[in-house]
Order: C-alpha cells, then sequence, then structure tokens
C-alpha cells in the first residue's frame, strides 16, 4: 500500500467521448497540443509532475530567498554530500541545465562521451557542443522480450571500441545513466558500474553518473542482487556515487520536486571551471536559476526518496501495472522499469504498418477511448528522412510509454489505465493509422500535426 496517505487533493477531469474527439482533431493528433484540462489521467512524463509531501511544502515556506549564500543552499549542498558524498555542489534549474554547464565547460569539438544510451537532452547537450554521444548498452537492451535483471548496463568492450578508434584523449568522460531511461527504465547493477569505474580509472577518464533515478536504480539492487540484499537504499545509492567522479541531476524524478537539479564532483579543478559556467548561464553559485524555496525542497526530497518503503511502493506500482497488463493479453516491454511501462504498438496493432505510425495512433486511440495521456516513442519521435535521397529512416521499436508521476496516482488509477488499454487491445482493429500533415525540422515530435489515414 502507500506508504502515505493523502492531505490535499486535486480534481481531475472527466470529458465525454466527443469531447476528446474534438480535442484530439483540434490538437493536430497529437497529445502534446492537448489541454492537460482536458486529460484524466497523465502519464506523459514522470519528470517534474509529483507531488511534494507536507515536509516539502513547509521547506517551501522556510526557503530563504537571499541572493548569496541562502541558508537554502546549504541545506541542500548538505543532502547532496551525504547521499553522493561529492564536494562541490551546483544546482541548476533542471537536468539539462546541469548538462549544459558540464558538456560546454570539459568538452572539446570532436571529443566522445561513451554512456550505456544517452537521454535526448544528455545527447543533445553533447552534440551543441560539437562532441560525439556515443551508446554502449550491452545488446540484450535493444530485445524487447529479453527479461533480464539488469538491462540498463554497459558493455566495456564497446568501450574498448571507442578508445581504439579515437585515442583516450578524445573521451573527456564517460557517463552512466541510472537507471537508464531511454532503454526503457532498465537498471544498472553495481557490478556493472564497478567495471566502467576499474576501466575508467585504469585509462585515467573521469566517470560521471546521470543520476536521475538514482534512488529507483539503487532499490533494483536491492531486490536484484543478493550481494545487495543487507545493504540500506542510502548505502547502495553511496555505492554508485563512490565509484564516479560526479554527476548531474534532473531532481524532477528522484528529487521529488517539480523543478531541480544540479550537477557535482569531487574534482576541484572542474568545479571552479563550472561555476563560471554557472553563473553565465544559470545565476550564482548558491542558486543556480532557483528560488530558495526550490532548493529547500530539493534538499528534502532527496532524503525522502531513500526511504525504502516508498521505492518498494513506487516500483512496485508501475509493475502491478505491467502485470494488469500482461494478464489481459497486452504487448508490453519486458522486464517492466522503474517509471513506466511501454506498450508495443508493433504487435498492438499488428494491422499498422511502420509508415501509419502505429506507435502514435494508439497514444490517440487511448486518449479517445479513456482520456489517458501517454507519450509516443516510434517513428515520429525518431523517423528521419535523408534530405539527398529521399528514403526514410525508421526506429527499430514503436513504443507508447506510460510514465506513472511520483506519489500523484493510486492503483486505482491505475486499474482503470490497464482497463482503458485492454478494452483497446480487444478493439484494436478499429485503430486507423495516421500521416503527418505538417512535420517540424527539430525535435518533430512536440509539434508535429497528423491526421488520420482515410
Ligand atoms: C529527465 C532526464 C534528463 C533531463 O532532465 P530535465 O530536468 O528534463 O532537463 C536527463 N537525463 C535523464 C536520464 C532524464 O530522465
Amino acid at each position: 500500500m502507500e506508504p502515505y496517505k493523502i492531505k490535499v487533493v486535486e480534481s481531475i477531469a472527466f470529458t465525454t467521448r466527443e469531447e476528446r474527439e474534438r480535442a484530439m482533431r483540434d490538437a493536430g493528433y497529437n497529445l502534446f497540443n492537448v489541454p492537460a484540462a482536458l486529460v484524466t489521467i497523465d502519464l506523459l512524463t514522470d519528470s517534474g509532475t509529483g507531488a511534494m509531501s507536507d515536509r516539502q511544502w513547509a521547506g517551501m515556506m522556510q526557503g530563504d530567498e537571499s541572493y548569496a549564500q541562502a541558508r537554502s543552499f546549504f541545506s541542500l549542498e548538505a543532502v547532496v554530500r551525504r547521499v553522493t558524498g561529492y564536494r562541490h555542489v551546483l544546482p541548476a534549474h533542471q537536468g539539462r541545465a546541469a548538462e549544459n554547464v558540464l558538456f560546454s565547460t570539459i568538452l572539446r569539438p570532436g571529443d566522445r562521451v561513451p554512456s550505456n544510451i544517452h537521454f535526448d537532452t544528455t545527447r543533445a547537450n553533447v552534440e551543441h557542443n560539437r562532441g560525439v554521444a556515443v551508446d554502449c548498452v550491452k545488446d540484450v537492451a535493444y530485445d524487447p522480450l529479453a527479461d533480464v535483471p539488469f538491462k540498463g548496463d554497459l558493455d566495456v568492450a564497446k568501450l574498448d571500441r571507442v578508445v581504439a578508434e579515437v585515442g583516450k584523449e578524445r573521451i573527456p568522460l564517460v557517463m552512466m545513466t541510472i537507471t537508464n531511461n531511454s532503454g526503457g527504465g532498465q537498471p544498472v547493477s553495481l557490478e556493472n558500474a564497478r567495471a566502467v569505474s576499474a576501466w575508467c580509472r585504469r585509462l585515467g577518464i573521469p566517470f560521471f553518473l546521470d543520476a536521475c533515478r538514482f534512488a529507483e536504480n539503487a532499490y533494483f539492487n536491492k531486490v536484484r542482487d543478493p550481494a545487495c540484499a543487507g545493504l540500506s537504499i542510502e548505502q547502495i545509492a553511496r555505492a554508485f556515487f563512490d565509484l564516479a567522479d560526479g554527476c548531474t541531476m534532473s531532481a524532477k524524478k528522484d528529487g521529488l520536486v517539480n523543478i531541480g537539479g544540479f550537477v557535482a564532483c569531487n574534482d576541484a579543478e572542474w568545479a571552479g571551471r563550472l561555476a563560471n559556467a554557472l553563473i553565465l548561464m544559470e545565476g550564482f553559485l548558491t542558486y543556480g536559476g532557483l528560488a530558495g524555496r526550490d532548493l529547500e525542497a530539493m534538499a528534502r526530497g532527496l532524503e525522502e526518496v531513500l526511504d525504502e518503503r516508498y521505492l518498494a511502493h513506487r516500483v512496485g506500482q508501475v509493475r502491478r501495472l505491467g502485470e494488469r497488463l500482461l494478464a489481459a493479453g497486452v504487448p508490453i516491454l519486458l522486464p517492466v522499469g522503474g517509471h513506466a511501462v511501454y506498450l508495443d504498438a508493433r504487435r498492438f496493432l499488428p494491422h499498422l504498418p511502420q509508415t501509419a505510425y502505429p506507435a502514435q495512433a494508439l497514444t490517440c486511440a487511448l486518449y479517445i477511448e479513456g482520456g489517458v495521456r501517454a507519450v509516443e516513442i516510434g517513428g515520429l519521435m525518431f523517423g528521419t528522412v535523408d534530405e539527398a535521397t529521399g528514403t526514410a529512416h525508421w526506429p527499430e521499436l514503436e513504443l507508447v510509454r506510460l510514465a506513472i508521476p511520483r506519489r500523484v496516482y493510486t492503483d486505482d488509477h491505475l486499474a482503470y489505465v490497464a482497463d482503458v488499454c485492454a478494452k483497446l487491445y480487444r478493439e484494436r482493429e478499429t485503430v486507423r493509422g495516421l500521416r503527418i500533415v505538417k512535420r517540424p525540422a527539430v525535435l518533430p515530435h512536440f509539434t508535429a500535426r497528423l491526421e488520420p489515414l482515410a
């Protein structure tokens, strides 16, 4: 059961099918264009959509809004130092800002940055700073049915290949995303982090964590690795941080806040250079683009997320949604990750070719059926057209992600979501494909407009 009770409630919207059909037409069959006020259950993302605790809201009231050396900064610094062990803590308004502070400081053009799988914003920040982002996850991560415990693990042999290609001088750091968001929220094992850390230390290459879901990752290690069973979440998380030299963090995930992030590291010389970038891009060193109250809420969220009862419920709730879907025969990605369940749109809608955007068609159908908002991760997000030859490139997978906000929905809400998916699955032949009417050049999935095929 939920290890908390509910003190404040927010009404959710109930709409008629006609209203949803109209909203879908007005939105150009793109869920990013649908007003949130017309969404019943919003599973678009788990980022910044969580509910804060009474302790965090109390912290908001007690936030110190001083420009320099605010008390709230020291609250955050103390917690981050305790949880990560890193000496230097630089707040930023969210994860991608922390990434930009890091990469704009340490990257030179042509540098390679390996990771298990880079998250979109990490990749974009590497490339914006004229580096090359290289995904080095083990191949099993790309098999949607391979039910393995640590599907986020990085393949050290692939790191060797990057060195063979460009030399270790062109690798300013290795990143590791825990949990591996773009690979389905899959955990990384402590053993794998040890291997990557040892590899980095042998070659003298710094090792950083993209630590957005560090607590969920620690929980998976606790329940899946017998060597971690006797350790607390805090000890397991600390073991990961100890293996690395620093981290970037979007606190909109495991910081349990609606806005916030940071970059932290041990090296004083790097910290000094990061500080210059921070002042330029985000703000003074003790607020980093945030209000004092946000720093206070983040400090408290980072403590609360280490509660094993909270994590057991959190990860269990996502898993139970997956089990409900499996019981109804609905095809999903395996195993279920820490923050989301992914529907496999290829198997859900086998009558639709990839050119008809099956995953996007499924997100639209879920909304029309039950007012549930999910996000497409398929041909609309990742499909590209080669301008010179006119040939289209399609991604391997057509997925629909149901991302679960933290402490927001109860199991009853998610049972409803499972019912909507199951009903749609029974009536799957009625789902029509889509075609693009307007496709912007950059990040097309956010603003593209589509229409149903005849
Ligand atoms: C969300 C996320 C980011 C970026 O964080 P924002 O706060 O959205 O800027 C980076 N990496 C991973 C793994 C994420 O999930």
